[in-house]
């Protein structure tokens, strides 16, 4: 759903719902929240620029993480949220995941790019190469809470325990991109 501006004719995706969902399991709560995607124009450019805090979600991607360009698709509300009942918890967000994107350290390379680079005179050179990683391949592997500690473990997954496809150990399947 979503609602029309009736003013300027614009579709306003910030009024759009938020999708969230929780499910206990044993001691553990997975929570996870889907809304709508990142906005490409900002929507107050002096408010941003004056008052950090209160900038929108737009300013906050293209400020923090500095990149010459964003991802096509960004859901800046979109989390996954792995909780534990003493309040550690391991989430997973768009915005901490982008922050470990390679920026101004490029490390994957297009084929060919040697000769490409070799065939196109140096004035046009900078603006068609940025110097970051395109792909926006991220090592990310999550968020935790400063609670959490991480500790070397010999436990592994039960696999045997997964193959048996019991449906009172099979969470709710989500996506959460
Ligand atoms: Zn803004």
């Amino acid at each position: 759903m979503c609602t029309v501006n009736n003013v300027k004719g614009e579709i306003d995706i910030q009024r759009l719902p938020v999708n969230f969902e929780e499910h206990k399991f044993n001691d553990w709560t997975v929570k996870y929240t889907k809304s709508h995607i990142l906005h490409s124009l900002c929507t107050s450019s002096e408010n941003c620029k004056e008052k950090p805090l209160e900038q929108c979600l737009l300013c906050l991607y293209t400020n923090t993480l500095q990149l010459p360009h964003l991802p096509e698709m960004v859901f800046p509300n979109n989390k996954l949220t792995i909780l534990h009942p003493n309040g550690g918890y391991i989430e997973f967000n768009a915005l901490d995941a982008l922050k470990r994107v390679s920026n101004g350290k490029q490390s994957v390379k297009v084929a060919c790019s040697d000769y490409w680079k070799e065939s196109r005179s140096p004035a046009n050179l900078e603006e068609k190469i940025k110097p970051f990683d395109w792909t926006f391949s991220t090592d990310y592997k999550g968020t935790l809470s400063k609670s959490a500690v991480i500790e070397a473990t010999e436990e592994r997954i039960d696999i045997e325990k997964l193959k048996q496809k019991r449906k009172d150990i099979v969470l709710p399947r989500i996506d959460v991109v």
